[in-house]
């Protein structure tokens, strides 16, 4: 038997109104406690919405509160659960929850309520995570895809996968324990060709992790050129606010900033890195380290040239280094320029970052390049990574399953590598979670969720 915990569901701070929530077997008692209204909690009705008010251990008013009451098995949780919505602030939802805690409450863990609707079969392992994707999500997009994976529409898709590997391994399982009953024969090159359909299918799922990891964490940009090309004046204009400090003397840049940048419901996360690519004394070193990091690391590479000055070898090296990247090379201080000269071509990105000029004509081609790199939002999108690496071993085991099925080797190792793969496919809709992993998931979430 579970007991009852409490926990500050919404941000500490100052607003309008916060959620205390109470789930458990001892909810509606303690809710009769230090409630008072009209109605009793307990004699309450199904799902009931009741107006008063929380007192404290010496009958004063602590605040003026809604109770929403949610009986088991109807509620997040699957057990009683009462939100109590009180004022915000520091105070009022702080001192709810000593309330509940003198009456025998106790404070939840991270995560635990979510936890307790796994165990009791509200969701699966994989839509519990969604909740805590949905919460953290950076962006409109990185939404959209959460309230799939809480909606169950990844679940549903491994539950398929997992589902005809039972089939074929509940098949070879009877052929192993009744070798002499060829009733059902394993037809070999059959059973190679259904797997490695099913590996087909995993492999695709697998292949849009890369783009689910843009969605979830945002796409980087890396800007990087030779000392007092403009690279801060053009991250500023493009972060639109002064963060970094712009300055004449060149490679002054000493560190790598970041800006997070929404991008039409997209998250970009711009670097704008020291100028440098080679150490010329020891408080550099690091600097480059950063940068040539950032440089590999990144997603997009905008490699800022002043347009105003013939390109040496300084930009060619950055050129030369970025160039197996997907790279947009930025033509900066046209201001400058004599026009006639320089006039550019369609191709070229031309901006002024201390003017302002062509800086909305750059986020709009980001947008572009970004949109591209996410592509469409299918309902089975990867943004775990902790799925991606569950799903990675389940391909593998399934692999060597459809290999072992052509070439001959004894069935018992089939059926092995098809168990392994199930095991793995288990690890993310939680039907083969172990405590740990379910500790391990859980505390990363917030306390109150
Ligand atoms: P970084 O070293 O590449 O980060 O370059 P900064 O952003 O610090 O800029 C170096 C110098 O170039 C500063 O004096 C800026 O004001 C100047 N600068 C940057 N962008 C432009 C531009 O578009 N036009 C002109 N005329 N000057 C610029």
């Amino acid at each position: 038997m579970s007991d009852t915990i409490a926990a500050i569901a919404t941000a500490v701070g100052p607003g309008a109104i916060s959620a205390v929530r109470l789930s458990g077997p001892d909810a509606l008692a303690i809710s009769d406690r230090v409630f008072r209204g009209r109605e009793r909690p307990s004699e309450s009705n199904h799902k009931s919405l009741l107006i008063g008010e929380i007192a404290g251990r010496d009958g004063q008013v602590i605040d003026q509160v809604l109770l929403l009451i949610m009986r088991s098995p109807n509620s997040y949780t699957g057990e009683d659960l009462v939100e109590i919505t009180c004022h915000g602030g520091l105070v009022a939802p702080r001192l709810v929850l000593r309330r509940l805690v003198e009456e025998g409450a106790r404070p939840a863990d991270p995560g635990e309520f979510t936890k307790r609707a796994f165990l009791n079969g509200k969701m699966d392992l994989a839509q519990a995570e969604a909740v805590s994707e949905l919460v953290q999500a950076k962006s409109e997009k990185a939404l959209r895809a959460a309230v799939k994976h809480l909606k169950g529409e990844l679940s549903y898709r491994i539950h398929e996968v997992e589902a005809s590997l039972l089939d074929h391994l509940a098949l070879i399982e009877a052929n192993i324990d009744f070798p002499e009953d060829e009733i059902d024969g394993i037809d070999r090159p059959a059973l190679g060709r259904e797997l490695g359909g099913i590996s087909s299918g995993l492999e695709s799922l697998l292949s849009t992790h890369s783009r689910g990891r843009f969605l979830k964490d945002g796409i980087d940009a890396a800007i990087v050129g030779k000392p007092n090309v403009g690279k801060s004046s053009l991250f500023n204009s493009l972060v639109g606010e002064e963060r970094v400090i712009v300055s004449e003397m060149p490679g002054t840049t000493r560190d790598v900033v970041d800006a997070a940048v929404p991008v039409d419901g997209l998250l970009l996360n711009i670097h704008d890195t020291a100028g440098v690519l080679e150490a010329r004394d020891s408080v550099e070193v690091a600097a480059v380290e950063r940068t040539r990091a950032a440089l590999e690391e990144s997603d997009i590479v905008l490699v800022v040239v002043d347009a105003s000055q013939p390109l040496d070898e300084a930009d060619a090296d950055i050129l030369g280094r970025s160039c197996g990247k997907r790279r947009m090379i930025v033509f900066n201080k046209i201001d400058l320029e004599d026009m006639e000269e320089h006039f550019g071509e369609d191709h070229e990105i031309r901006v002024s970052a201390l003017k302002g000029w062509g800086i909305r004509g750059l986020l709009e081609r980001l947008r572009y390049v970004s949109e591209d790199m996410v592509g469409d939002l299918a309902d089975d999108m990867v943004t775990s990574e902790r799925h991606a690496l569950c799903l990675g071993e389940a391909l593998e085991a399934v692999q060597r399953a459809g290999k072992t099925a052509l070439d001959g080797a004894p069935i018992e190792l089939i059926a092995s590598d098809l168990r392994t793969a199930l095991l793995s496919l288990g690890k993310i809709t939680g039907s083969n979670a172990s405590e740990n992993l379910l500790d391990e998931i859980f505390s990363r979430f917030c306390i109150g969720k």
